[in-house]
């Protein structure tokens, strides 16, 4: 449910309200946009009594929200999130690009793709150290010396780092860490989810292989519920019967989100289509469609990459990518 107040409203009559809403159990989440306030009322509504709540002074009106996510609702809070990333901004104009490779290999390989991405305008590293990978028996990742080797990179290149979590036993190790990724495969580790909600790091959350976006919304409201509010929403691609790529890249998801949420939301061309070649034209239609931001898989040898090679752009791929991502940035829609 959500009360919007009157515009000439004071503190103290604010309060009064709040105080009385919080006393008779509900979380409120409440949104001060430039011409009008916003309280929403998290929590079971239906024992609420509208007429009365509309009949007070400072009340313009009182509206139930239908959708089941209420904290990441645009309803409950109009203007667009923006969510720190270890000092980059993104989201409500601010549009970074994530860029790294799948995994963190070697020392060489992510301080040489730190620079030179950084070189070409990614605002943040990835780069992940825990991989969920179909095979057992695949590259797993480095684990804690791929954590420590991500740190090495942000303080050779001051980049915030971005990488997954695959528990929540090991959060500790991700102290230094400025974005904790969720992955595709844990997008529904309901207490993962909460766990994080328990921190207050930044969360990119992937859409899963095979979820709706209102699915997407009730996982990001697992982590909001908890008290974090720092989530960004990926868009990476979901399972139908095409083959030819790796998966299908759901572009209408952006605006379909963005009227949905505050949230940021990225897009994710690389996992999304599977080929480096895909990679460009899908980066600038996300672009176009108005995403807050990309993550891409750059690598320096991608023929020898331990984990999505084929998918992973070379550096200088990625610098002819990043000129033209900004050129066509002014065309988004939004
Ligand atoms: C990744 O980002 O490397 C990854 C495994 O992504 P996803 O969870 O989208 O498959
Ligand atoms: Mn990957």
């Amino acid at each position: 449910m959500i009360i919007l107040l009157k515009d000439k409203v004071n503190e103290k009559q604010v309060k009064n309200l709040t105080n009385w809403l919080e006393g008779i159990g509900f979380d409120l989440h409440i949104s001060k946009g430039q011409n009008q306030t916003i309280i929403g009322l998290i929590g079971d509504t239906s024992r609420v009594d509208m007429d009365l709540i509309s009949s007070l002074d400072i009340v313009e009106s009182v509206k139930r929200i239908q959708e089941p996510f209420k904290s990441a609702n645009r309803k409950f809070h109009e203007e667009d999130s923006v969510v720190d990333c270890g000092g980059v901004k993104i989201g409500g104009g601010h549009f970074q690009i994530i860029a790294g490779p799948c995994s963190v290999e070697t020392r060489e390989q992510i301080i040489a793709v730190a620079q030179s991405v950084k070189a070409s305008g990614a605002g943040m590293l990835r780069g992940g150290a825990f991989k969920p990978r179909t095979s057992p028996y695949a590259f797993q990742g480095l684990h804690e010396k791929g954590l420590e080797l991500l740190s090495e990179a942000k303080r050779a290149t001051g980049l915030p780092i971005v990488t997954e979590i695959m528990e929540a036993a090991h959060l500790p190790l991700f102290e230094d860490v400025d974005v904790i990724q969720v992955g595709a495969r844990n997008m529904q580790n309901f207490e993962l989810l909460k766990e994080l909600g328990q921190t207050r790091k930044t969360i990119l959350l992937k859409r899963g292989l095979a979820n709706t976006l209102e699915e997407l919304l009730m996982s990001a409201e697992y982590i909001m519920a908890g008290g974090n509010e720092n989530v960004i929403l990926c868009e990476r691609g979901i399972r139908t019967f095409e083959t030819y790529t790796r998966n299908t890249l759901d572009l209408s998801a952006v605006p379909v989100l963005r009227r949905l949420t505050h949230l940021p939301v990225v897009v994710d061309p690389s996992h999304g289509t599977g080929h480096a070649y895909l990679v460009p034209s899908m980066a600038m239609a996300a672009t176009v469609a108005g995403a807050d931001g990309l993550i891409i898989e750059v690598h320096n040898d991608p023929p020898h990459a331990l984990c999505d090679g084929k998918q992973s752009l070379t550096p200088e791929q990625f610098d002819d990518l990043a000129r033209r991502i900004m050129a066509v940035k002014e065309y988004a829609v939004r």
